[in-house]
């Protein structure tokens, strides 16, 4: 299931890009910009400002929606069985459905409206969510891409079982790799995963020869210390075949969203980070004999 199709990309990865953003990741981490990529699910978003109260949701769903007489909507999402039934019903927006399922063909019937774009470095970067951690249709969609010749990325947390790593393994011309932190406690402590599945699959995977760029996604309040980063540049540095890093700058332009999912937003930094402050960072890495930079 995909939640997005972005075209025209100049980030996560060379070139012009089309993005792909797959549904559903295990990692739930607390900053996440994507709330709605963490189901694998399909998301139910209601902006309220946009709300005018038609009632066309409620008469859809009447056992999950009702409209309060003071204005506005209750959703009770755990009720709503069938949601793509509510893709169209809300005139204004207010309600929308995030998430849907798209067989291998048609998403490359997507890539190949793009293809005239991409010249000699772009392609297309499957990003989410996780994509690592969907079906078989991942495989079948890399096999495709490559077969056409299209230069792939996938962008990942690496926390999915080695098996979900190694199928992908010379379908894939790089691996975009979010490293967030080394220290298991931190990672426990603001994730739903553990830092050791996440090591041990990027260390096989540079042992396997795939061409890897590590990405630190730097986190005030998570790892957003010269000790911390220096600790995961160090920690980079011991694995061979791994020759570049970028830093991403945390931002909080997916905080809104949490309110429209319902969901809690319970990361308490909101502090956004300033690319400048990455330059300590971006010139240790390359003191240790990286290509370093900021932004992906
Ligand atoms: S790994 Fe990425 S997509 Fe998954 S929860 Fe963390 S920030 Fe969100």
């Amino acid at each position: 299931m995909i939640f997005n199709i972005q075209r025209y990309s100049t980030h996560d990865g060379d070139g012009i890009r089309t993005l792909i953003f797959f549904k559903g990741c295990p990692l739930r981490c607390q900053w996440c910009s994507n709330p709605e990529s963490q189901s694998f699910g399909h998301s139910i978003l209601y902006d309220s400002k946009l709300c005018k109260n038609f009632g066309d949701c409620a008469l859809a769903e009447p056992s999950a929606i009702s409209t309060n007489p003071g204005g506005g909507i209750e959703i009770k999402r755990n009720l709503i069985a069938e949601p793509e039934k509510l893709k169209e019903v809300c005139a204004t927006r207010a309600l929308t459905i995030s998430g849907e399922t798209k067989s291998v063909d048609v998403l490359m019937a997507e890539v190949q409206k793009d293809l005239p774009f991409y010249r000699e470095d772009g392609g297309v970067t499957l990003s989410g969510g996780e994509p690592l951690a969907q079906g078989k249709e991942l495989v079948l969609l890399l096999q495709q891409l490559k077969k056409q010749g299209t230069n792939t990325n996938i962008e990942t947390s690496l926390h999915v079982k080695w098996e979900q790593v190694e199928r992908c393994i010379g379908l894939v011309n790089t691996f975009l790799v979010d490293l967030k932190h080394t220290d298991p406690r931190k990672f426990k402590q603001f994730t739903h995963g553990t830092s050791g599945l996440v090591l041990d699959n990027l260390e096989k995977l540079a042992y396997f020869g795939a061409h890897v760029v590590v990405r630190i996604p730097v986190i005030p309040g998570f790892n957003h210390t010269e000790r911390e980063i220096m600790q995961m540049v160090d920690y980079v540095s011991t694995i061979k075949g791994l020759k570049e890093i970028h830093f991403l700058p945390y931002h909080t332009y997916g905080v809104e969203k949490y309110k429209m999912l319902g969901m809690d937003y319970i990361f308490n930094n909101n502090t956004q980070v300033l690319e400048e402050e990455l330059l300590p960072y971006v010139q240790y890495a390359q003191s240790q004999g990286f290509k370093a930079k900021i932004g992906g």
